[in-house]
């Protein structure tokens, strides 16, 4: 037979499994075995034991490239947070009050991302802190509840809030969304990039469409996720009057990919969160966030207040210059600062083009030779070029990327 000492020798070999059972066993052994294979994780390379080659975002805050990277500050936070335990409902109820100060509002919570805050919000609209409804839903009994959605407000985050049960009633003007609130409507949905992705002027403006709403009572939610820089806009929305405003936790703020906020109207708050995890019974128990990630959502929030954002933009735009400047030492190649105006993703890019028949590779060559290259990098192209978006690089990255463009481009001259 193998003793236990052996086992735990043989065990502790494996990476993967000499942490999980030495704990488990937990003898004096054991304790000595757990402590240095949890060193240990912390000198793998757990990327690269599992062939996953890691890439040089210059796309920005793509959900599928896995947002941001956390600043170093929250990462702190999420780890001087996980070796006690505590109220998850007093956690959520303090981190909640503090965000709330900070925000200038009545009351603010931490959700899974934006899209667990549509979700949550919503369903505080239908159920208030009605016990009976917060175990039914989305089954609510009676006539289906509506949201009012201006009908080029339509998108696919629309999703996290039908997840309720509740039916998208489309509306375009102001005349419609009078005549389509009834006795079943719950609330009214405002998404704040529509009209930059539509390409079009909001049918229905930001003050009429509270007003409207405040008008017959019911609560308006802003979805405005991806709305910051400037951070002016975290304060913006709940100075117009609406009832719910939510925002990414990982993206420009660079807290926990998995976090968000979700604040506004103090009822409504405290509602969404009886829809929430901890509560068994609710639909927002798949939704949960741990107590680590609900502080460093904390804590990326102060931290990006507290920021420089002058500084930073100029540093930004300073990144868009290293690479053009690379670029353009080739025939015809010429970058061009390119600001996109926002409310989404208001930042400074990079647009890169050339003469095809001075450089004769086309940008999804580009693109693709990029991604399949060491390091491997991640750009997009456009009808004029290489869009590059540089405000998720690392600083020590920019000349690799420059270096890299200014390659590939060089070998179809
Ligand atoms: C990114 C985004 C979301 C989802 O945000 P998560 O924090 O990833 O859940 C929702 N709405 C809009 C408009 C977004 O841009």
């Amino acid at each position: 037979m193998i003793s236990r000492k052996k086992m735990l020798k043989i065990l502790a070999g494996f990476p993967l499994f000499g942490g999980i059972a030495a704990a488990k066993i937990g003898d004096a052994d054991a304790q000595t075995a757990s402590t240095s294979s949890v060193s240990a994780v912390a000198e793998r390379d757990l990327f690269e034991e599992l062939g996953i080659e890691t890439l040089i975002n210059g796309r920005g805050t793509l959900t599928f490239l896995s947002g941001s990277l956390m600043q170093p500050e929250v990462v702190k936070a999420i780890k001087s947070t996980s070796d006690e335990f505590a109220n998850l409902y007093e956690v959520q109820d303090k981190v909640g009050r503090r965000i709330a100060e900070l925000l200038n509002c009545e009351a603010a919570m931490v959700t899974s991302g934006a899209a667990g805050a549509l979700t949550l919000g919503t369903a505080a609209t239908i159920t208030g802190t009605d016990e009976e409804k917060i175990k039914k839903l989305p089954n609510l009994p009676g006539p289906r509840r509506e949201v009012i959605i201006q009908k080029r407000h339509r998108y696919s985050y629309d999703h996290a809030v039908r997840n309720t049960g509740i039916r998208m009633v489309e509306v375009e003007s102001a005349a419609e969304m009078e005549e389509a609130i009834n006795d079943r409507t719950v609330m009214s949905l405002f998404f704040n990039a529509a009209a930059q992705f539509g390409g079009f002027e909001h049918s229905i403006g930001h003050e009429e469409f509270v007003a409207i709403s405040r008008k017959h009572d019911i609560p308006s939610f802003i979805d405005a996720a991806a709305d910051v820089p400037p951070p002016e806009n975290l304060f913006k929305y709940i100075e117009i009057g609406f009832d719910l405003v939510t925002f990414s936790g990982g993206k420009a703020i660079r807290g926990p990919q998995s976090a968000g906020l979700l604040y506004g109207r103090n009822d409504l708050i405290e509602a969404a969160k009886l829809n929430h995890n901890p509560h068994s019974n609710s639909i927002g128990r798949g939704m949960k966030v741990n107590k680590e990630e609900i502080f460093g959502m904390m804590v990326a929030l102060e931290s990006y207040l507290e920021r420089d954002h002058e500084q930073q933009w100029e540093e930004w735009v300073g990144w868009t210059e290293t690479i053009a400047e690379e670029a353009e030492t080739l025939p015809s190649v010429s970058g061009e600062l390119k600001v996109n105006e926002g409310p989404a993703n208001h930042f400074p890019d990079l647009q890169l083009s050339w003469d095809q028949s001075q450089v004769g590779i086309s940008p999804e060559e580009v693109v693709k030779k990029l991604k399949e290259g060491k390091p491997r990098i991640e750009i997009s192209s456009n009808d004029e070029g290489l869009y590059i978006t540089v405000v998720m690089m690392k600083p020590e990255q920019v000349d690799i990327v420059a270096r890299r463009i200014r390659e590939v481009l060089e070998q179809a001259v």
